[in-house]
């Protein structure tokens, strides 16, 4: 075959593969031109997970009837004007090449007036081509609406996930711009019934709550930090709240979401030695950087940016991270170096441990990043570890919240909360038939967030086996009837909620694997809480069963229910081993 120049629209179908790669794509792009026009009210509307129809109406800035067809014209902008304009951009598009790549692999239409005597114009392109182009009577504003997409390109059709998928990943999307710009008032409606809308007086707590419910958004950390000209703000979890996957990382560089696999592990790295491994944050970080520090035209889809300085970056993260950690909680986990100052909760006190130590964890028995990295998720194993305890006298119970007891080896802290999440685990796996409930009295309506109510809806029938029976009521509301009786007096929706944050991903686990972790997340609800006195009865009841568990060590989430201090260690801090000294 000899060489020859690809037709035009072959040319653009490619380019198109690359800026259009799912229907939550063409979304991010309307979207974030309707943010470059200065709109503050955008409308967004979905029809079959965006395979027939995504609309984005807004009232920006519009466009001049003159210039509506180089729109969707191919490298046609009016963001830059020369190569030196792409090292200080401030809009979210500069490529010119959303529109003209929309237009190639769907049936586009799009109407437009800058509001000038209500005038404005309408333009309609099929598969790359224009088919009209015609002046009407339209408000201020602009309207896309993209029908059938990937029409003309039924490979990339096929390649798209299930339908709950696309959904989620478009819910995502917009739910996430809508934290980046609070000011602005974003609906989200799909297939006729809204799922998402803020009202753009610039609360992000408010958004916060319709994203991840009232209780985590509550407990989210605020980051504000500023260091180098460069500013950091949003929002990170305690490091009480983790997910198993990392998808509830969001980074925006300059109100632009990047996915940037080094800003994220300078994140979860900022968490190490807090929280497990395997285990990552939820957060929403908003970095400000001087346009001409960072490059942003490296992909075309602009989900990537580079740093002149992406070493500083890394640091700078992580020390935001870190300090707003800090500032709001304890050292949590008890390696040598901190033991000695680790008595104090104080704040100005846990701030000079920061100085001091350099968050390396120096315990060979304590969970490092590399090592034992049992992903509770993926890895079945993790339910049948034998690992089991020695004999132990209890001793008693502190801040009531965990249990002191002594073994042969040395001193065990045993935390309550985790030891009985491990407990009543255990008993729910083993009953192998359909879980008994109990009717509640009143049905609870609960209201969740779009993408959990998706979750729900997918998982009513494992739902149903735990002994839950749950049904939609309304837009995103369940109403609950009944309650796995073994947890009769627990909060209905608490446990509800708390259960489904762990299975929004692609994948479906093998179908045990998926009850066992439904089951976890309901007992972690359902376990005695950290703050609850207990009986000495109770106590040791509780110890005597984490000691019959296959893996008394880790709760089912693969957290650990103890903290073992060995006699070693003791000796150690006390400097009668290991010339150790404080004075
Ligand atoms: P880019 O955003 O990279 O410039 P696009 O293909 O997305 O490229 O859009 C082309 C041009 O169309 C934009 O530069 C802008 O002038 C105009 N445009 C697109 N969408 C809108 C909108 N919602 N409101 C006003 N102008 C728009
Ligand atoms: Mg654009």
């Amino acid at each position: 075959m000899s060489i020859i120049i690809l037709p035009d629209e072959v040319a653009s179908q490619i380019a198109a593969g690359e800026v259009v790669e799912r229907a939550s794509s063409v979304v991010k792009e309307l979207l974030e031109n309707a943010i470059d026009a200065g709109a503050n009210r955008i409308n967004i509307r979905v029809e079959g997970a965006g395979k027939s129809l995504i609309q984005v109406s807004d009232n920006g800035s519009g466009i001049d009837s003159k210039d509506l067809q180089l729109a969707v014209t191919r490298h046609a902008t009016s963001k830059l004007a020369t190569s030196e304009d792409l090292f200080h951009i401030r809009t979210l598009g500069f490529r010119g090449e959303a529109l003209a790549s929309i237009g190639s692999v769907s049936q586009l239409k799009m109407t437009s007036s800058t509001g000038k005597e209500g005038r404005g114009s309408k333009i309609q392109v099929e598969g790359g081509r224009i088919l009209s182009l015609e002046e009407i009577g339209v408000p201020a504003g602009t309207v896309v609406t993209v029908a059938n997409l990937f029409f003309n390109t039924p490979a990339r059709l096929k390649f798209l996930k299930r339908d709950q998928t696309e959904r989620q990943h478009i819910e995502t999307l917009v739910t996430r711009y809508a934290l980046a710009y609070p000011n602005l008032s974003i609906q989200l409606d799909i297939d006729g019934k809204q799922s998402f809308h803020t009202t753009g007086n610039g609360d992000s707590r408010e958004i916060l709550v319709q994203l991840y419910g009232y209780e985590i958004a509550k407990q989210m950390l605020e980051v504000i930090f500023v260091e180098e000209g460069i500013r950091i703000f949003g929002y990170i979890s305690p490091i009480s709240f983790t997910r198993s996957n990392r998808k509830e990382i969001t980074f925006f560089v300059n109100g632009r979401w990047v996915q940037d696999v080094s800003l994220a592990s300078a994140l979860v790295k900022a968490y190490l030695t807090y929280i497990m491994v395997g285990r990552f944050p939820i957060s929403t970080l908003f970095i400000e950087i001087p346009p001409e520090e960072v490059d942003v035209n490296v992909h075309p889809a602009k989900l990537e940016v580079r740093f002149r300085q992406s070493d500083l970056m890394f640091t700078l993260v992580q020390k935001a991270v870190k300090r707003a950690l800090l500032a709001y909680s304890p050292v949590a986990q008890l390696s040598s170096s901190l033991w000695h100052s680790s008595f104090s909760t104080n704040q100005g006190e846990v701030a000079w441990i920061n100085e001091k130590i350099n968050w390396e964890f120096e315990n060979s028995g304590q969970i490092s990043a590399e090592q034992n990295t049992t992903d509770p998720k993926t890895d079945s194993d993790q339910f049948h570890v034998m690992d089991s305890i020695p004999d132990l006298r209890l001793i008693g119970q502190v801040g009531a919240t965990y249990l002191v007891a002594e073994g042969p080896d040395g001193l065990y802290l045993i935390d309550q909360h985790a030891a009985h999440e491990r407990v009543l685990f255990d008993k729910m796996v083993n009953v192998s038939e359909k879980m008994e409930s109990q009717n509640l009295l009143e049905p609870v309506i609960a209201q969740f967030s779009p993408q959990s109510a998706g979750i729900i809806m997918e998982f009513l029938p494992v739902l149903n086996k735990c002994g839950f029976r749950v049904d939609e009521f309304g837009t995103n509301a369940f109403r609950i009837t009944s309650i796995p009786i073994i947890f009769k007096n627990g909060d209905p929706q608490a446990a509800l909620s708390s259960i489904v944050e762990d299975f929004e991903e692609d994948e479906t686990p093998l179908q045990r694997l998926k009850e066992n972790r439904l089951i976890a997340r309901i007992c972690k609800r359902m376990a005695i809480k950290g703050g609850q006195t207990l009986s000495m009865l109770e106590q040791t009841a509780l110890v005597g069963d984490l000691r019959k568990s296959v893996s008394p060590r880790t709760c089912p989430h693969g957290r650990p229910t103890m903290i073992h201090i060995s006699v070693d260690l003791i000796e150690k801090q006390f400097g009668r081993r290991g010339a150790r000294s404080f004075e």
